[in-house]
């Protein structure tokens, strides 16, 4: 166990899916006559474990336990990135589906909530070893995945070349290449331009529009990232290059501290080459004080459940955007509300990640492909209106932007429930 998850540790902690459905009962009351239909939401649809054997490089075998769920299908195909870390669990892995059902509702791409993972510690692998793995995995949840069915993509530790070998395992058992059974591929294979800085563009985006909501300006904001991957290290570069300045940064790896803002093109050279923040200039600072280090935005960009009553009261950020997946728990929801801290939830906060994925599942459908300008534009526009019209109905029910976003997402995957109605 990472020394830095803490939160993770703590007995009454809810975990993600407990998280999640809390998070549910808190907006069952604004669904007026569709939270008939709201259980729906509370059990996946349906979920597959699988043991996933390999050869490792010194002869032995190993035995790594993988996930597939299907949260809700009701607007379209699955669709929801693949874990690879030391810490997932099957419940885990229902929360993560969760969120994807509820964000691909709120940004409104013909999606439905998908989510897997494999508990392993990937840094232990060869490439080899990571190879077998992944190959062996794609096949064992041969049943769940498929271009119209539901659609794979990165998560924390996987990557393009992840993304590349799935795609080629599931088409050998098909007998024919389906570029479309998963998104986040490599530009060569189907992959769309935009997709790799999606996530940490939206996050940015979102961020920018409301710190100007509250009467702000993003270049002259203070920020502290957690998460300097895929998706905080993309917007760590936006942030920088709009003129903001990264003062607090925090991975598995390390805590820094630089209040006169670190050098963010060296610093994203110095994690492309060594994969961790370590090493990087800066003041080396406790885990915890990262939470309590002056800034204006904080952007959780790691894991679940890092937020907590432990830290919510230290936190001296006006805003906070959440890249992350579940970062906060709604004991700490409660007491940054109070506190005027204003969250940027998740569900729409990372939607450009899936956003992208569902351009480039269009793209491939076609077999006709965009330009990055045309790419970003759209996410943008998505990005926006999205933002806007959950602001709009924080402000009609007098509730946060997470109640807001889940009243937005809830109320549009229960209408397709509803139409399409029960069976038999
Ligand atoms: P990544 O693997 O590229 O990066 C993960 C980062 O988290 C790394 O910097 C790592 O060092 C850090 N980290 C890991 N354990 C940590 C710990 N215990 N304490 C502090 N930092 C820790 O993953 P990513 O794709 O950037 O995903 C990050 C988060 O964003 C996850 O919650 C993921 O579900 C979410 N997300 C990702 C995407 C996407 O498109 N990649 C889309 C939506 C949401």
């Amino acid at each position: 166990m990472n020394h830095l998850v803490a939160s993770y540790l703590e007995p009454d902690n809810l975990g993600a899916w407990g998280t999640y459905l809390e998070q549910v009962d808190r907006v069952t009351p604004y669904l007026g006559p569709l939270s008939r239909w709201v259980e729906t939401l509370k059990r996946p649809k349906r979920t597959l474990i699988v043991d996933v054997p390999i050869e490792l490089d010194n002869g032995t075998i190993a035995h790594y336990e993988g996930y597939r769920v299907h949260h809700n299908l009701s607007r379209g195909p699955g669709k929801g990135g693949v874990r690879y870390h030391p810490n997932v669990t099957l419940s885990e892995v229902m929360a993560l589906s969760a969120w994807m059902s509820i964000k691909t509702a709120v940004v409104n791409v013909p999606f439905g909530g998908a989510k897997g993972g494999i508990r392993v510690d990937p840094k232990s692998l060869s490439l080899g070893e990571l190879e077998r793995m992944t190959r062996r995995f794609t096949s064992e949840i041969n049943m769940m995945i498929g271009p119209q069915k539901d659609i794979p993509a990165p998560d924390v530790n996987t990557n393009e070349q992840i993304m590349a070998w799935m795609m080629d395992t599931y088409s050998v058992n098909q007998g024919h290449t389906a570029t479309g059974v998963v998104t986040g591929k490599p530009i060569s294979l189907g992959g769309s331009l935009g997709r790799r800085d999606a996530t940490g563009r939206g996050v940015f985006v979102v961020a920018k529009e409301a710190y100007a909501d509250m009467g702000f300006d993003i270049t002259q904001a203070t920020v502290a990232i957690q998460g300097l991957g895929n998706v905080g290290g993309e917007a760590a570069r936006l942030f920088d290059r709009a003129g903001a300045k990264i003062v607090a940064i925090q991975d598995h790896s390390a805590t820094l501290y630089n209040p006169s803002g670190f050098n963010v093109t060296e610093l994203l050279k110095h994690v492309a080459l060594t994969h961790e923040i370590k090493g990087f200039n800066g003041e080396s600072i406790s885990a915890e004080s990262f939470w309590s280090t002056p800034c204006d935005v904080l952007i959780p960009a790691a894991l679940e459940s890092q937020i907590s009553k432990v830290n919510a009261n230290a936190i001296q950020a006006k805003l906070i955007v959440e890249g992350a997946n579940g970062p906060t728990t709604p004991e700490a929801d409660d007491i940054l509300q109070e506190r005027g801290i204003i969250v940027v939830p998740d569900v729409i906060a990372n939607a450009g990640g899936v956003t992208v994925s569902y351009f480039e599942w269009v793209q491939d459908f076609s077999s006709f492909f965009w330009t990055e300008e045309e790419i970003n534009q759209r996410l943008d526009k998505i990005m926006i209106d999205a933002f806007r019209g959950i602001v709009s109905v924080a402000k009609t029910h007098n509730v946060s932007l997470r109640t807001a976003t889940f009243i937005v997402g809830c109320e549009r995957i229960l209408k397709a429930r509803q139409l399409r109605g029960l069976y038999p």
